[in-house]
């Protein structure tokens, strides 16, 4: 068995992990754990135009473990390439990576119409992405040749996300994902690892502790009171997917139980809309207190306070609302979308809060205020900085070293005797590498672009 590292080498995006697994007569496979897109820094100079340093023609399948671009972002240009075979993914995740791509695909074309950036893929092979989609469930067996077989575990990052196991060769692989933070309201607990020989694990945040998870709620509540009482904006740029559902989840249960307010909260991103309605869709796979699932027809997401402003005249409205607010907005990382227009007007107030609740990349705006940044440009324009910025970890939806360790310890069997450190900067990843060899006495590797590993 072999693997290469065809993205998420020592940074955190680009997840595309070849495996070449041999079956039972001896005939080598070749599989593709991830698709995702480099991000973080513009298209065009990014590696996302490189061409794949492998045959597209040549895979038989891409196991694709959650929605999120950086896992799924490079499936329209892998098909652009010639790729024909199938891709799995657990059910929600379909609906999730069409959202996500469609998205791209629009942010793309308008980039191109703007500056001239070529496209990267066409709305066809996005198109094709969702043809070429099989979904299963977790647990449910897929065997693509006898002795080569698939399956899915419950990751409790996002809805529908998986960490990914390969039974082949005599051996148990496992490739972890994205894996989720302990006690999120909404997801049910990151499966048991099991005995594993190999694991292909993210380190996001490999070197570093969350604050408890149960404070979200205290925190989230503290900034509410505190705009109400400064007649204030609060931000809250989300990612669609996960977190805006977390927040909306925590902010209904806080206003139907605590806190009695009519400050209106808005939710400006069509995205996030939509996902919203794919996270009502699939409940059955969402895990709620046994109390609140009692209550007849409770829309977990929806509370008197929310406005959705799906088109932009509804949008604009948002502007002309005195403080005070909440603004609840994309993108994440504050890389474009609406969250723009809201950064340039309420910034310069040193009564604003910026609540940042995601990981920032390196060259995002979001990652320049996270560090501090008095001064920053926005769509071109100079934006000095005088609102408090807040970032706040517990809102996290990745493991933290903690939980990261916990689970490459499995509860019956041994430590992996390899595991394999992606999915993460290279800096976190040589603490979480030397916490990981003296704790669980184990081989870590990790590996370059392009590295290639025999296992
Ligand atoms: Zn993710």
């Amino acid at each position: 068995m072999q693997i290469t590292f065809h993205g998420a080498a020592r940074e955190v995006t680009g997840s595309c992990h070849q495996i070449v697994i041999k079956d039972v007569q001896g005939n080598m496979h070749q599989y593709l754990i991830d698709c995702g897109m480099f991000q973080g820094r513009r298209y065009a100079d990014e590696p996302n135009f490189e061409d794949f340093h492998f045959d597209p023609k040549t895979i038989e399948a891409v196991f694709v473990t959650h929605a999120h671009a950086d896992h799924t972002g490079r499936l329209p240009k892998l098909i652009k390439a010639g790729f024909t075979g199938s891709i799995y993914c657990v059910h929600p995740t379909r609906p999730l990576t069409r959202i996500i791509l469609e998205d791209s695909y629009h942010i793309m074309k308008e980039n191109t119409e703007r500056e001239g950036e070529p496209l990267l893929y066409d709305e066809e092979d996005v198109t094709q992405v969702f043809e070429q989609m099989q979904t299963v469930n977790y647990h449910e067996t897929v065997e693509m040749t006898p002795g080569i077989s698939f399956m899915f575990h419950d990751a409790g990052h996002i809805l529908g996300s998986a960490f990914l196991s390969i039974e082949a060769e005599g051996k148990r692989v496992v490739f972890s994902g994205d894996l989720g933070n302990s006690d999120v309201p909404i997801l049910p607990e990151t499966e048991d690892l099991s005995q594993a020989d190999v694991v292909i694990c993210e380190s996001t945040y490999g070197d570093s502790l969350h604050e408890d998870p149960k404070d979200r709620t205290t925190i989230l509540r503290d900034l509410i009171e505190q705009t109400v009482r400064n007649q204030s904006v609060l931000l809250i740029p989300t990612f669609s997917i996960e977190r805006t559902q977390e927040v909306l989840y925590e902010m209904d249960q806080i206003l139907l139980h605590d806190l009695k307010t009519n400050l209106p909260i808005f939710l400006d991103s069509p995205m996030a809309i939509r996902a919203t309605e794919i996270y009502r869709h699939y409940q059955n796979y969402l895990r709620f207190e046994a109390d609140i699932l009692r209550e007849p027809d409770r829309d977990f997401f929806t509370f008197p306070n929310l406005v959705e402003t799906l088109n932009r005249e509804e949008s604009k409205v948002i502007n002309d609302r005195p403080a005070p607010k909440i603004i609840i907005a994309g993108s994440g990382m504050m890389s474009g979308g609406r969250i723009m227009h809201h950064l340039q007007r309420y910034l310069p107030d040193e009564k604003t809060q910026l609540l940042i609740i995601g990981y920032q990349a390196t060259g995002t705006l979001g990652r320049r205020l996270y560090e501090g940044a008095k001064q920053v440009r926005v769509y071109g324009q100079e934006v000095e900085v005088k609102a408090s910025v807040k970032a706040v970890g517990a809102f996290s939806s990745h493991a933290d070293q903690n939980k990261l360790t916990k689970w490459l310890t499995p509860k019956e069997g041994d430590v992996p005797k390899k595991i394999i450190l992606v999915h993460g900067e290279f800096a976190v990843q040589e603490v979480f590498a030397t916490h990981l060899r003296y704790h669980l006495r184990t081989e870590v590797i990790i590996p370059e672009m392009f590295q290639e590993i025999e296992i």
